[in-house]
């Protein structure tokens, strides 16, 4: 038995932040989650719905990476980061704000965009 639904599922989920219908899964006692999920980690409630990510953020942490990995080495430096949205975290790249300037607090939208290595697609925040 498994609480993880396939993969696929994360790539859906990008998909409906592309056309600007993001959602995150909320069990019976209001945590929400990103997918895949099939189960809530916290209560272990298995009836989860489809509620609509709310349009922006707040960034809960962030750390500036000057020295990537190689998939990133084009994309450095940059910032990735933890932001609440609504009940949820999410973690993504940080774009469109000097390094240096992102701090907590900071009110972000929700994107998809491509690593500048690889090419894949990846969570992006953009600063409001
Ligand atoms: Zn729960």
């Amino acid at each position: 038995m498994t609480d993880q639904a396939p993969d696929g599922e994360y790539d859906a989920w990008l998909d409906s932040i592309e056309a600007g219908e993001g959602y995150y899964l909320e069990c019976g006692n209001g945590h929400g989650w990103l997918p895949p999920r099939r189960v809530c980690p916290q209560c272990h409630d298995r009836d989860l719905s489809r509620e609509g990510l709310p349009d922006s953020g707040e960034i809960a942490s962030h750390t500036t990476i000057t020295v990537p990995t190689p998939q990133f080495e084009d994309d450095a430096p940059y910032v990735t980061a933890v932001a609440d949205f609504g009940p949820v975290s999410v973690t993504g790249v940080v774009r469109g704000a000097d390094p240096a300037d992102v701090a907590l607090g900071d009110v972000v939208g929700l994107e998809v965009g491509e690593r500048a290595t690889t090419g894949d697609r990846l969570v992006v925040f953009r600063p409001r």
